[in-house]
């Protein structure tokens, strides 16, 4: 027997298939949502999963809210509540993504105006594997699209509708026989991965680009920077980067919650550094897959730990 696997919609759980929403819903129209994407990472040792970061995930998520004027009756306390009953609820007892959506969920096509389009929140939660292969270095081509800037479309949190410009490059590299996309800014500089933020390292630096360029503000961007700074005493410069920087590189490597922390060892038919995973990326990689299980002391307060209740979906 298949085992239920509950969402949460209209403020309360229901089982998974019951969470629907009508086709004239604005968001579905018009991508007036925002969105996060978060792991819950299997701890096998402590037989918890560690969900990583969960606070920071919501206070993003309600930044692009306060933008999109979506107005949840939640706090980020009550978020990471009714996220941790929802793990516990479907019981998985391994690695899970965590899909929480705000968004305007009136059935109401033909408005333009924010203001007046009524705001829903759903959660799902399922089990996750690999988002890409990780355990080889990338071979990333320089996108034909531009990463839209924030004057535009707000860059720095997670807008539904932005991800169109993310999908067109993610689908262009992977028909072109790549893994994975980088994106420029409009003026040529480098911006991030179609779903993932990037770093530069040359001479023992490392670069990436900075909060005006763009990028979204990647929480595993954040962790890998404390990581950088604290556990390996390396300098982290953010600062705007030219696309032929990258070629120079002696290591790239790009970092999101899907993605993990993952090297590029090729960007547009070009080795970085000798096409290899890179000593400081490879460190910083064992950091950090450390820390998202919740097995780095210093970060303990990172990981969110719940114990699957038995008899329930997933193992
Ligand atoms: N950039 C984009 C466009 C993304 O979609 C993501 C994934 N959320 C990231 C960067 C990395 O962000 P985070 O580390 O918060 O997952």
């Amino acid at each position: 027997m298949t085992q239920q696997i509950w969402a949460f919609l209209g403020g309360k759980q229901v089982p998974e298939e019951d969470a629907t929403v009508g086709v004239k819903t604005h968001a579905l129209h018009y991508g007036t949502a925002v969105f996060e994407g978060i792991r819950g990472n299997w701890n096998e040792r402590l037989g918890k999963v560690a969900i990583f970061r969960l606070e920071e995930h919501y206070e993003r998520l309600l930044r692009g809210c306060k933008i999109l004027r979506i107005n949840l009756p939640y706090s980020v306390a009550d978020l990471c509540k009714i996220t941790i009953d929802l793990l516990e609820k479907n019981g998985f007892a391994e690695d899970v993504y965590i899909r929480p959506l705000a968004f305007k969920g009136e059935q109401l096509v033909a408005n333009l105006n924010l203001n007046t389009v009524a705001d829903e929140f759903m959660l799902v939660i399922q089990p996750f594997g690999d988002y890409i292969d990780n355990s080889r270095p990338l071979k990333c081509q320089t996108s034909s699209w531009r990463r839209p800037m924030d004057s535009s479309m707000p860059t720095g949190v997670k807008i539904s509708g932005l991800y169109t410009t993310s999908i067109l490059a993610k689908t262009e590299a992977l028909a072109a026989g790549f893994d994975e996309a980088i994106l420029l800014n409009q003026d040529g500089s480098v911006s991030e991965g179609s779903g993932e933020n990037l770093f530069m390292i040359r001479d023992g630096v490392i670069n990436t680009p900075s909060e005006t360029d763009n990028c979204l503000l990647g929480i595993t961007r954040d962790s890998v920077i404390q990581l950088a700074k604290d556990e390996l005493g390396l300098e982290v410069v953010q600062r705007h980067i030219h696309r032929s920087e990258l070629y120079l590189a002696d290591e790239v490597f790009l970092t999101g919650t899907a993605a993990h922390l993952t090297s590029v060892g090729e960007l547009d038919n070009r080795n970085i550094g000798t096409g290899e995973t890179g000593h400081i990326t490879k460190k910083l990689q064992d950091l950090y897959f450390k820390t998202v299980v919740g097995d780095q002391p210093n970060y303990a307060d990172w990981c969110t730990m719940v114990t699957p209740s038995s008899g329930k979906a997933g193992g």
